[in-house]
């Protein structure tokens, strides 16, 4: 696929944002970009004026922004999602600089649709939101000053995935077929059950044996095939002996 459509295949998705002038920016710093798929997770205003006004001349991006209510089903589809946050998270996965997640993004674009996801202006992406994207992205600004406004930070990462995009070594995308994030969701809730039904995890006492889980398995890309492998041992274990 050529580095232009790449760029059709990459969602900005805004979650619980609360000033409507910066979904007009985001707009705006997306079609500047080239990008035009904004999803909004349960914005606190909009359509609005302002955020109209602050598009100035985005106004189509936003016409076409799908307003969802929860992330799951913004992220619904994708190969490959980005948290982008800057704030360091404990046993999270290990972290990307914005233009090293541009890289893997664009190359896994040749596979479906990518994302970029962008937390609350007062209090970021919450934890959750943090484990159901595939890796955490950060911009590295000034450590002692680092929160970027929001349509400031959507500018920088839809300018570092058209350059990435249209870079002349476009980067390469992976062979396998990658695993959707519905695949990985499916296989996480299936795991989990099964850790339940074993006794191994005890919902009541979780120490944390969720989010490690998570952690181990966000380490690497699994691929569809994959999935279909650990989904099989799990029924298979799952499976009552005579
Ligand atoms: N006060 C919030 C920051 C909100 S800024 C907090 O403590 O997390 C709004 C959003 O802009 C963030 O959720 C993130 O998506 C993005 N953002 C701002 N600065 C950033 C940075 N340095 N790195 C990555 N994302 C950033």
């Amino acid at each position: 696929m050529n580095g232009a459509n790449a760029l059709d295949r990459v969602r900005i998705v805004l979650s619980h944002t609360s000033h409507p002038g910066n979904i007009g920016a985001a707009a705006r710093a997306m079609k500047t970009m080239g990008l035009a798929r904004l999803y909004l997770v349960a914005p606190a205003a909009f359509p609005d004026p302002v955020a109209d006004a602050r598009a100035s001349g985005a106004d189509d991006v936003l016409a076409a922004a799908q307003v969802v209510g929860s992330l799951e089903e913004a992220l619904a589809g994708t190969v490959l999602s980005g948290a982008v946050t800057a704030r360091r998270r404990e046993r999270s996965v290990p972290v990307r600089s914005a233009r090293e997640a541009a890289a893997e993004l664009t190359g896994f674009a040749a596979h479906g649709d990518v994302a970029l996801v962008f937390g609350r202006e007062t209090s970021g992406l919450t934890n959750e939101e943090v484990a159901l994207c595939s890796m955490p992205v950060t911009i590295p600004a000034n450590p002692e000053f680092s929160s970027l406004n929001l349509g400031a930070a959507v500018q920088l990462l839809c300018y570092e995935m058209r350059m990435a995009a249209l870079s002349p070594g476009v980067p390469a995308s992976p062979d396998g077929e990658p695993a959707s994030f519905d695949e990985i969701e499916g296989f996480h809730h299936h795991l989990e059950a099964a850790m339940t039904a074993s006794g191994f995890y005890d919902p009541a006492n979780p120490k944390r044996l969720l989010q490690r889980v998570r952690r181990l398995f966000g380490r690497i890309r699994l691929e569809k095939e994959e999935v279909n492998i650990l989904r099989g041992i799990i029924a298979a274990l799952e499976r009552k002996p005579d």
